[in-house]
Order: structure tokens, then C-alpha cells, then sequence
């Protein structure tokens, strides 16, 4: 078996020259496979995993529009169509200048196991574009959205595929994307998720990755007849994940200290209360500021610059009981990791997508800490909205007490997947495991089914 998988990265990493954060993502799924693939000869048979990684189709476009001063700007569009087995391809958009091919198709691997463990028939993709949204106006936002959906909108559709937002992609961008498509397609359909409460969006899907990030731990700590009740937690990112894993961290009795951005980190040890979580929403989502402005609005609180000459981290070296990195990719180093470990960190659930390193997993495994991976620990933004696509099929919506009810079920069963399919191969307590092989084997199975296509 060691070296059917060797024999496969290599493969993968030869056809996939310079990709290296897809080689992580797929290495890390194929990890978790070994006794699976044993178990079921009929998948390599099939040779599944070698179609699950490659994707079944990849749209690269040009995205030209006009800066305020006049300027022509020239930017790249992805839209990558994973895998759509089990619906329709769904994953959000990224606005950022790191995007590339290789950061989005790590971004739609992930997408696929983590859509399926949602329980919702959704298939996987990702997209974006090479973007930089800080310091632009509404008007260069607007003119860049339209221009990205001049191409996009032939590619999807509310059966085919549909986007949502991500880092750099909010209530704003949603809404000039949505406007441009309805307006060349002349319809109103259900095609992006994270629209707005007045044409078609649903409650919750602000808050939703964020609230079934710490839905997700309160589960682990369930196992172990704990609660955060008064545990302290430390949160990267100051954006929308970061802001609802904070809402909903308070209301279930816990206490966040930490919010960063690409600049730097501030630690407020007297915690982040819902007032303060309202300056960090008009900051953040109004104003467009920087968070270092939290440290000279509030007392007792400290701003670290993040400088790219440090080998570790500094937001994970302070103590705490939980952590929730919420920013983007391969923020947490076996350096962070262990930091965490010990510094007393029990709990890790990760809002953002591979946050942390295969280095720093193995720490967090081998410490037998509680550590969910985002594809299963913020599976609750896609699961929400599958509840918008829901709503908008059948052209109603549901209460806000409705959709928290059943993001909240699906966060449950989520992990109780996640638990089974851990300890039904042998690796029980191993949430990464259990994600990717609970993922796995729901799209391994409809991919047999369906054939050789
Ligand atoms: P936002 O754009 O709302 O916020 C992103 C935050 O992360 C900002 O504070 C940003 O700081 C920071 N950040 C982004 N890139 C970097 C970087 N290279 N280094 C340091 N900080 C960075 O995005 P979201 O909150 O929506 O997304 C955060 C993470 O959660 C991403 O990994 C995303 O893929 C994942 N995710 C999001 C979902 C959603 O529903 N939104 C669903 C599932 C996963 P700055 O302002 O300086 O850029």
C-alpha cells in the first residue's frame, strides 16, 4: 500500500508543478486513506482517488476593468469545478492577491470531503481571483465584480454550480456578482449563496461559519464532559469568521482574547464582550480599518505587529484553553503548535481552510489534544448555505431559529461522523481521519455508482 500512495503523490506533484498547498491538501487526505483503500479494493480499482484529485474541469478568464483614476487593471479569474458527484459544485469565491491555481485547487479538494460530510447533496469547487480589495473604492469593487461575472455567469447556475464568498468575497461583492448575473442571464435564481435577507438570502449565513466552528468544539469538549463555560480562546482573523466564532464563543460562556489581521494581533486579556465585538464589525465590515485600531480604542489591551522575520507566530504563544484560527492557510507551524500544546490548549477547531501545517497536525496528534480540521470544523458555512439553496428552490424562508436549529443538528452529526468513521478504521479520537474518510466514502460511493464518467 505505501507504495501504491507514493507512487500516487509523486504522480500528483508531477502533474501539478507548483502547487505545493495542493500536494498538502491531497497528501493529507490520502494519509487517512491507507486501510480504507485496503478494505475496498474495488475504489483503486476504480482508481477513485485518482479522479477525485483531479479536477473535473478548471476556468481560467481574464478580468479587465477600469481603477477610479482611469487606469486599465488586468487581473486572472478561476472557477475550479472539483467534483460534482454529489450535486452541484459549491464553494465560495477569494478576493486576495495570493490566489492562484494552486491555493484554489487545495481549496476545492477540501470542498469536496467537506461537503459531503454536510449531509446535503453538494458537489465541490472553488474560485477567485488574484484581487486585492484593501484600499479600493465601492466603484472599483463594483466594476471588478462585474467584470468577473462577464465570464463566470456561462459556467454556472443554480443546478450547475454555486459560488459563495470567502476571504476578500462579503454582503458586498455577493451583491454586485449577483446584480451582474441577473442582469446577462435575465433571471433571479437561487446561483450564489450569502445574499442579502431582502433578495433571497437566509438567516444565519453570516454567523454560520463561525457558529458551527464553535458548535463543533463545544461537541469535542462533550466527549470529555467539559463545556466552554469559562475557557479562554484565542481567535486569528478579524473577518467574517473570526467575528461570529466570537459571537457565538460568548454566548456560550467562553471568553476570546485575540483578533488579528494581516498586520499584526491584539490580546485584550480582559476579552472581547459584545460591545467590543461591535466596534470590530463596523471597523471591519463598515470602516474597512486596520484591527491595531481595537488596541487604541480599549484599555489593557496589546498590539503586535506581525513581522515576517519571526519563526513563530506570537497570537499562538499566548496562553489558553481553545484556539480557533480563523485567517487563511498554514498559519500555525509545528513551532505554533507546539506553542499551543504547551501553553495548555486542549481544543483546536479550525475556521479557516488547512490553517495549520501537516508539521504542526502531527503535534497536535501526537499531543492527543481535541483537533478538528476545517473541512469538518467549518463545514457550517456551506452547510447554511445549502439551507439558502433550499429556501430558494422552494421560495420560502425559514426563522432565525429555524436555521440555527438545523446548522447546529448538522454540526452534530458532522462530528458524529467524524467519531465513527475514526474509530470504525481503527484511529478512534482522530478527528482528521474521520473527516477525510467520512468525506471519502460518501463520494468514492456515488462515483462507483455512477460510473465510469
Ligand atoms: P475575511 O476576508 O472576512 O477575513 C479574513 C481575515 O483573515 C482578515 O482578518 C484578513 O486580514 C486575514 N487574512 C487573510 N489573509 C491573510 C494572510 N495571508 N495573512 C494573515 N491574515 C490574513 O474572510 P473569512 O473570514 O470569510 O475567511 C477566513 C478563513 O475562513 C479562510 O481560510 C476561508 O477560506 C475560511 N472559510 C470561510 C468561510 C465563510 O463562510 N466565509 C467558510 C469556510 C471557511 P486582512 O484584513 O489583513 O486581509
Amino acid at each position: 500500500m505505501s507504495s501504491y500512495v507514493k507512487d500516487f503523490m509523486d504522480e500528483i506533484k508531477a502533474k501539478n508543478p507548483a502547487q505545493p498547498e495542493f500536494h498538502q491538501a491531497v497528501q493529507e487526505v490520502v494519509n487517512s486513506l491507507t486501510l480504507v483503500l485496503e478494505r475496498h479494493p474495488e475504489y483503486r480499482k476504480a482508481k477513485i482517488l485518482e479522479r477525485i484529485a483531479e479536477a473535473e474541469r478548471v476556468i481560467m478568464f481574464r478580468v479587465s476593468w477600469m481603477d477610479d483614476a482611469g487606469e486599465i487593471r488586468v487581473n486572472r479569474g478561476y472557477r475550479i469545478q472539483m467534483n460534482s458527484a454529489i450535486g452541484p459544485y459549491k464553494g465560495g469565491l477569494r478576493f486576495h492577491p495570493t490566489v492562484n491555481l494552486g491555493i484554489l485547487k487545495f481549496l476545492a479538494f477540501e470542498q469536496v470531503f467537506k461537503n459531503a460530510l454536510t449531509t446535503l447533496p453538494m458537489g465541490g469547487g472553488k474560485g477567485g481571483c488574484d484581487f486585492d480589495p484593501k484600499g479600493k473604492s465601492d466603484n472599483e469593487v463594483m466594476r471588478l465584480c462585474q467584470s468577473f461575472m462577464s465570464e463566470l455567469f456561462r459556467h454556472i447556475g443554480p443546478d450547475t454550480d454555486v459560488p459563495a464568498g470567502d476571504i476578500g468575497v462579503g454582503g458586498r461583492e455577493i451583491g454586485f456578482l449577483f446584480g451582474q448575473y441577473r442582469k446577462l442571464r435575465n433571471e433571479v435564481t437561487g446561483v450564489l449563496t450569502g445574499k442579502g435577507l431582502d433578495w433571497g438570502g437566509s438567516l444565519i449565513r453570516p454567523e454560520a461559519t463561525g457558529y458551527g466552528a464553535v458548535y463543533f468544539a463545544a461537541e469535542m469538549l462533550g466527549t470529555r464532559n467539559q463545556t466552554l463555560e469559562g475557557k479562554s480562546c484565542l481567535v486569528s482573523g478579524s473577518g467574517n469568521v473570526a467575528q461570529y466564532t466570537i459571537e457565538k464563543i460568548n454566548q456560550l460562556g467562553g471568553k476570546a482574547v485575540t483578533l488579528s489581521d494581516s498586520n499584526g494581533l491584539i490580546y485584550d486579556p480582559a476579552g472581547i464582550d459584545a460591545k467590543k465585538l461591535d466596534f470590530v464589525m463596523d471597523l471591519k465590515n463598515i470602516r474597512r480599518g486596520r484591527i491595531k485600531e481595537y488596541a487604541d480604542k480599549f484599555k489593557g489591551v496589546t498590539y503586535t505587529p506581525l513581522t515576517l522575520n519571526l519563526d513563530h507566530n506570537p497570537i499562538w504563544n499566548i496562553k489558553a484553553d481553545c484556539a480557533f484560527p480563523s485567517a487563511t492557510q498554514n498559519e500555525i507551524t509545528a513551532k505554533d503548535a507546539k506553542n499551543l500544546v504547551n501553553n495548555g490548549v486542549s481544543v483546536v477547531a479550525e475556521g479557516a481552510n488547512m490553517p495549520t501545517t501537516q508539521e504542526g497536525v502531527d503535534v497536535f496528534l501526537d499531543a492527543r489534544i481535541m483537533y478538528a480540521p476545517g473541512k469538518a470544523a467549518n463545514a457550517g458555512g456551506v452547510a447554511t448555505s445549502g439551507l439558502e439553496m433550499s429556501q430558494n428552490s422552494t421560495r420560502m424562508s425559514w426563522t432565525r431559529e429555524e436555521v440555527d436549529g438545523r446548522l447546529h443538528q448538522i454540526m452534530k452529526s458532522i462530528h458524529r461522523t467524524c467519531v465513527d468513521a475514526a474509530a470504525a478504521y481503527g484511529t478512534p479520537g482522530n478527528y482528521v481521519n474521520g473527516a477525510n474518510i467520512g468525506g471519502f466514502l460518501k463520494v468514492a460511493r456515488a462515483m462507483l455508482e455512477q460510473g465510469l464518467v
